[in-house]
C-alpha cells in the first residue's frame, strides 16, 4: 500500500528513474521543461491520428488512415525509376480493390519481409487507378489491433525521437503507479458526475483505446481544472469582505472630475463610472471587471475611479503588464488632471534604484496619490496604509498571485480590473464569479470605423508606398512583425525590416525600432518619440500591443498575420483608428490554410469585439482536443468556453456540494487550493 507520500515522490522523481532514459535523454527532457515523471505524463499529445481498422483489407473503402493484417506472400520486388531511384512494391490481392504499397528508400524492407507471415498494417491509403496505394506503410509482426487507433502525436522534443517519447510516456505510465486513493477529485464526485480517476485518465490520454475513452479523460482534465478554478474562486472571495473598505466622497467630486475632460463621456462609460461609484461608497470592497473594446476609454473610467479614491482621502495603485503601457498612463495622468489637486508616481523596473526608492518613500508617506507601475509595484516594498484602491489593466497578463499579494497591503482595498478581452456577459458572470462586470459596449463618438484587408506578400512595394503617402500627409504607422530577428529569410523580423526598409522603401520617412528585449530607457526614448511625432514608422512586434495610445497613428501593418492569434490582431488593429482620420488595417499573409484564411476574414468583416471572440473560440476548438494553444488570451488550459459550458456547470455544481459538507472541509479546501495554485497559476482570473 502506498502512502499519500510514495506517490507524490514517484511522480517528482526524476525522469532518469525510468528505464531506458539515460543521463542524455533526462538532458533533453530537462530542456523542455520536463524534470520529473509527472511533468512527463503531463506532456499531453497536441492531437490524435486516427487510424480505422478494418478486419480485412478487402473492405476498405474510402481514403485515409487505416490499420489492418494480411499475410505476406512473398511477392515484393525491387524497381527503379529515373526519378525516385529504387524502390519496393508489393500489392495485396484482394478481390475487390487491390492495396499497393511502395516503400521509398528503404531497400532494406525486401528481406525483412517474412512470407508466410502475418503483419499488422498501418498505413494511409489513397485511390488512385482502381487501386488503394500507401506510401511507407508501418508493417509490424508484434503490434496487435482489434479496432481502429488514435495515435498520440506529441510536440516534437530536440534529442528525442517519436517513437522513443511515446515510449518513455507508456513506461512513466508503469512507474508512476497512481492510486486513485489519492486522486484529488473525491471519489464520490467522481461517481456522480462519470469522471474517470486520474491515473485511469492519463493512461487513456496516452494510450487511448477508443475515441469515447480519450473523449472522458479529456473531460477529466477540464473538469479538473474548471474544478481547481472554481474553488479557488470561492476562497478568494471568502478572503475579502472582512472589514470597511467603503471611500466616501461628494457628488461634487465626480463633476470636479468631468469638467477635467475634454470630451463628453459616452453613456456607457458614464454607467460604468456609476457602477464604480456606488462600489466604493460602500461598505463591501468592490470587485469588478469593466469589460471594454480596445479603444472605448476604459482609461477615463478607471482615472475617475482614481480622482473619487482621492476625494476619500486614499491612495490608489495602478498596474499595467509592460513598461511602456506604464509611462504612457502616467503620461496621460499628466494630461488629463493638468494642474488638478491630485499627484501621481512612477513605478518601473527600469528605474534607477534612488529614483525608484523616492517613489516609494512618498507612496508610503501618502505625498504621492496614484502610484502606476509594471510589476515592480508588487515588490514588497511598496506599502502604504492609506491604499484605498487597486486597479490592474489588461489583466489577462497578470496571474492570481500577484494581485493577491497587493490585496493584502493595509486594510481591505477596493479592486477594479479593466480587459480589453470581450466575453459574453452572461459567460463572464458565470467564470468570473462574484465579480461584477461593468461592460463599455459604445465606441466614443466620431470615430471612422477602421478599414481591414488580408493581402498577400506581393502588395509589399504597395503598402510601403502607401505608407510614406500617409507620413507626407502628416500621419503615422506601424509595421509589425512576429519576430525580433531569425536567420530565416522568409520569416519577418523586426530587425531585418528595419534594416531594409529604413535603408530602401521608407528611407524618405523617419522609422524607429522596438521590440521587448531593448534596454528600457532605449524603448522608453522610442516610444516617447513615437507619440512627439519624431518617428514616423515604427517596426516593432507585439510590445505595443497592449493599450499604446497614439491617435495620430493611422496604419497598421502586420506582417505574417496568420501567426497571431484573432485577439491579439484585434488588440493591434485597436492601435490605430484613435484619431480623426480614417485608418487602415492590412494584415499580410501568404498562408493559405483554410483556419487561417478563415480567420484574417472575420478581422476584415467585422470590427465588433465580441464577434471576434465568437469567431475565436469556434476556430480555435476545431481538432484540438488538448489546450497547448499558441495564441490568444488563455482563459483555460483544457477547457474551452462556451463549449465546456456543461462541464464548467458539472464542476460549478460538485464545488457547491463539497463546500456543504461540513467541518474537515477546510482541511480539503486548503489542499485543494494548494492543488489548483500549482495547476493554474498562469491561469488569469480570480
Ligand atoms: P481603452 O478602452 O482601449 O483603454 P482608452 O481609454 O485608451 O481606450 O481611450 C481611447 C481614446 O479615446 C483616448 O484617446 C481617449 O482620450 C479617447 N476617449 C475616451 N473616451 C472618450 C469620449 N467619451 N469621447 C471622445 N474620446 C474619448
Ligand atoms: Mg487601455
Amino acid at each position: 500500500m502506498q502512502t499519500d507520500n510514495d506517490m507524490e515522490n514517484r511522480l517528482l522523481d526524476s525522469t532518469d528513474k525510468i528505464k531506458g532514459i539515460g543521463a542524455k535523454k533526462s538532458q533533453s527532457l530537462a530542456s523542455a521543461g520536463i524534470t520529473n515523471v509527472g511533468e512527463l505524463l503531463r506532456c499531453f499529445p497536441l492531437r490524435y491520428d486516427f487510424y480505422r481498422f478494418y478486419d480485412d483489407p478487402a473492405k476498405i473503402e474510402e481514403n485515409g488512415k487505416c490499420v489492418f493484417y494480411a499475410e505476406y506472400n512473398g511477392g515484393a520486388t525491387k524497381q527503379y525509376a529515373k526519378t525516385v531511384g529504387f524502390f519496393v512494391r508489393w500489392r495485396i490481392k484482394t478481390g475487390t480493390r487491390d492495396v499497393l504499397f511502395t516503400w521509398f528508400n528503404q531497400p532494406y524492407v525486401l528481406n525483412s519481409l517474412e512470407k508466410g507471415k502475418r503483419y499488422c498494417i498501418k498505413c494511409d491509403v489513397q485511390l488512385k487507378n482502381g487501386v488503394y496505394q500507401a506510401i511507407n506503410p508501418h508493417f509490424s509482426s508484434t503490434e496487435q489491433y482489434t479496432h481502429s487507433v488514435l495515435e498520440p502525436q506529441y510536440k516534437p522534443i530536440d534529442g528525442i525521437g517519436k517513437s522513443e517519447l511515446v515510449n518513455f510516456i507508456k513506461k512513466a505510465l508503469d512507474y508512476a503507479e497512481i492510486d486513485d486513493s489519492n486522486d484529488p477529485i473525491p471519489h464520490l464526485l467522481r461517481q456522480k458526475y462519470d469522471i474517470p480517476p486520474y491515473g485511469k485518465a492519463l493512461r487513456s490520454i496516452h494510450t487511448p483505446q477508443t475515441e469515447e475513452e480519450c473523449i472522458r479523460a479529456n473531460k477529466r482534465l477540464i473538469f479538473e481544472e474548471f474544478f481547481m478554478f472554481r474553488i479557488r474562486q470561492k476562497l478568494w472571495a471568502g478572503k475579502r469582505g472582512e472589514g470597511d473598505a467603503s471611500a466616501i466622497f461628494d457628488k461634487k467630486c465626480i463633476d470636479e472630475f468631468k469638467s477635467l475632460l475634454p470630451y463628453k463621456l459616452t453613456g456607457a462609460q458614464q454607467k460604468a463610472l456609476d457602477d464604480v461609484a456606488r462600489d466604493l461608497l460602500s461598505k463591501t470592497p468592490m470587485n469588478r471587471i469593466i469589460q471594454g473594446d480596445v479603444g472605448s476609454g476604459k482609461t477615463a473610467v478607471a482615472f475617475a475611479a482614481c480622482w473619487m479614491t482621492k476625494c476619500a482621502g486614499y491612495q490608489s495603485v495602478i498596474m499595467v503588464p509592460t513598461e511602456v503601457l506604464a509611462r504612457q498612463h502616467y503620461a496621460s495622468f499628466g494630461a488629463t488632471f493638468g494642474n488638478a489637486d491630485i499627484k501621481a508616481g512612477l513605478l518601473v523596473g527600469g528605474m534607477k534604484q534612488s529614483e525608484k526608492k523616492s517613489v516609494i518613500e512618498d507612496f508610503a508617506q501618502g505625498n504621492i496619490h496614484v502610484l502606476i507601475g509594471t510589476h515592480a509595484v508588487l515588490e514588497e516594498r511598496v506599502s502604504s496604509d492609506g491604499i484605498g484602491l487597486v486597479i490592474t489593466d489588461e489583466q489577462h497578463r497578470f496571474g492570481v498571485k500577484q494581485r493577491m499579494s497587493l490585496k493584502n497591503k493595509g486594510r481591505p482595498v477596493n479592486m477594479l480590473v479593466l480587459t480589453a478581452t470581450p466575453i459574453p456577459r452572461t459567460l463572464s458572470m458565470v467564470i468570473y464569479g462574484d465579480l461584477d462586470v461593468s461592460i463599455i459596449d459604445e465606441m466614443p463618438p466620431d470615430r471612422i470605423p477602421i478599414k481591414t484587408y488580408a493581402v498577400t506578400g506581393d502588395m509589399r512595394e504597395r503598402i510601403y508606398k502607401f505608407i510614406t503617402k500617409e507620413v507626407k500627409a502628416g500621419r503615422q504607422a506601424y509595421v509589425i512583425c512576429p519576430l525580433v530577428e531569425t536567420d530565416d529569410e522568409s520569416k519577418a523580423s523586426v530587425k531585418r525590416y528595419f534594416d531594409k526598409l529604413s535603408k530602401n522603401e521608407l528611407k524618405e520617412v523617419r522609422t524607429g525600432m522596438l521590440y521587448g528585449g531593448m534596454k528600457p530607457a532605449q524603448k522608453d526614448e522610442v516610444m516617447n518619440a513615437f507619440a512627439a511625432g519624431d518617428i514616423d514608422v515604427l517596426i516593432s512586434t507585439t510590445v505595443i500591443e497592449v493599450g499604446i495610445n497614439v491617435p495620430n497613428a493611422t496604419v497598421i501593418a502586420i506582417e505574417d498575420a496568420e501567426k497571431f492569434g484573432l485577439a491579439q490582431l484585434h488588440q493591434l488593429r485597436g492601435r490605430v483608428g484613435r484619431g480623426r482620420e480614417q485608418s487602415h488595417c492590412i494584415l499580410i499573409s501568404d498562408c493559405k490554410g483554410e483556419i487561417a484564411v478563415e480567420r484574417l476574414t472575420t478581422l476584415v468583416k467585422t470590427n465588433d469585439g465580441f464577434e471576434i471572440a465568437k469567431s475565436d473560440m469556434r476556430l480555435r476548438g476545431q481538432g484540438e482536443y488538448f489546450g497547448l494553444r499558441q495564441h490568444g488570451a488563455q482563459l483555460f488550459r483544457f477547457g474551452e468556453l462556451p463549449r465546456d459550458m456543461l462541464i464548467f456547470t458539472q464542476a460549478a455544481d460538485a464545488v457547491e456540494l463539497v463546500a456543504s459538507c461540513g467541518d474537515e472541509l477546510g482541511e480539503f479546501y486548503q489542499r485543494m487550493y494548494h492543488e489548483a495554485k500549482k495547476l493554474n497559476e498562469e491561469i488569469v482570473f480570480n
